[in-house]
């Protein structure tokens, strides 16, 4: 009866949404504890909008986000995409920057008219030898928001700060809570700042959380929670996510997110939202109950 079952299971999984890689994988869903998921992109819709810019003393806010958003033209990432519409809605004109580079899970850097820039997180700018000095305070109640907050150096000096929002999806709170009740221990896990994650996290009711993560690290927190015993499984979106799904038990991908973490997971999601785990587990232990 086995392999029959697993085929019905996979084809059910299909029309709940859920596309399954092999059999393999639904059998390892069963016996998973903790469920990791990424916050941006996965509880959130990942489309962030900018919504703050603040100069430091000696800068103005056109100036501020004209260094931004000429420098996150270059980035592919979420954040850039944010910082450069909301440049484009603010009539702000951006200057074509040289040099750039994407330092992963920190930022970017760049010349702009002539200027060094750059653009990224608390570790990108104590990795520069600088603090966020009177913006701190700012920033933190910002944080506090569940925003995400990016410093903007100019020449080797904080000229001011541009902070970014991104909704949670409709459908998490109540997924999140589903998937409480079937005894999954959840961990939300990203490379944003602990403070914008807690902010998050509480929102949520998630009681974990692993902040300010980097991409290659993501693999390693779950390797050592496998080394304790646990089957673990992770949900992610992004480009970054795809090592860690594919060490996870089960690596679940957002059929909305990037194609290398689709290919490196055993499930996908295809609307892109956590419900779709909620029906595999559900699947999952009624199919086992008959194989029995
Ligand atoms: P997540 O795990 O939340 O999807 P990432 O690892 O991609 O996040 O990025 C972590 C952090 O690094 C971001 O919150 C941001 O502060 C910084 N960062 C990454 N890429 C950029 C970028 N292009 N511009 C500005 N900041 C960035
Ligand atoms: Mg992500």
């Amino acid at each position: 009866a086995t392999p029959m079952s697993i085929m019905t299971a996979t084809g059910r999984g299909a029309q709940a949404g859920v596309l399954i890689k092999n059999a393999e994988a639904l059998e390892r869903f069963e016996k998973v504890d903790i469920l990791i998921v990424d916050k941006t992109g996965t509880l959130t819709e990942g489309k962030p909008k900018l919504v703050a810019v603040l100069p430091e003393d000696g800068h103005d806010e056109a100036e501020v986000l004209r260094l931004a958003a000429s420098l996150e033209r270059g980035s592919e990432h979420p954040l850039a995409e944010a910082i450069v519409r909301g440049a484009e809605e603010r009539s702000v004109e951006m200057a074509d920057a040289t040099d750039f580079e994407a330092i992963t899970g920190k930022g970017v850097k760049g010349t702009v008219d002539g200027h060094a820039v750059a653009l990224g997180n608390a570790a990108l700018i104590s990795d520069m030898g600088l603090d966020s000095g009177a913006l701190v305070e700012t920033a933190n109640a910002r944080r506090d928001e569940g925003e995400t907050v990016m410093f903007v150096v100019l020449d080797g000096a904080i000229a001011g700060l541009v902070s970014v929002a991104d909704p949670v999806k409709e459908t998490t709170p109540a997924a999140l809570k589903a998937l409480h009740d079937l005894d999954f221990r959840i961990i939300m896990a990203t490379g944003d700042n602990e403070r914008t994650a807690k902010a998050v996290a509480e929102k949520l009711g998630i009681d974990e959380i692993r902040a300010d993560v980097l991409p290659e690290d993501k693999a390693n927190i779950i390797k050592e929670l496998q080394a304790q015993g646990f089957k673990v499984a992770m949900a992610g979106d992004g480009v970054n996510d795809a090592p860690a799904l594919a060490q996870a038990d089960v690596g679940i991908a957002m059929g909305t997110g990037a194609d290398v973490a689709i290919e490196s997971a055993g499930f996908t999601l295809i609307k892109g939202n956590l419900d779709g785990i909620v029906r595999a587990r559900r699947l999952v232990r009624a199919t086992m109950r008959n194989i029995r």
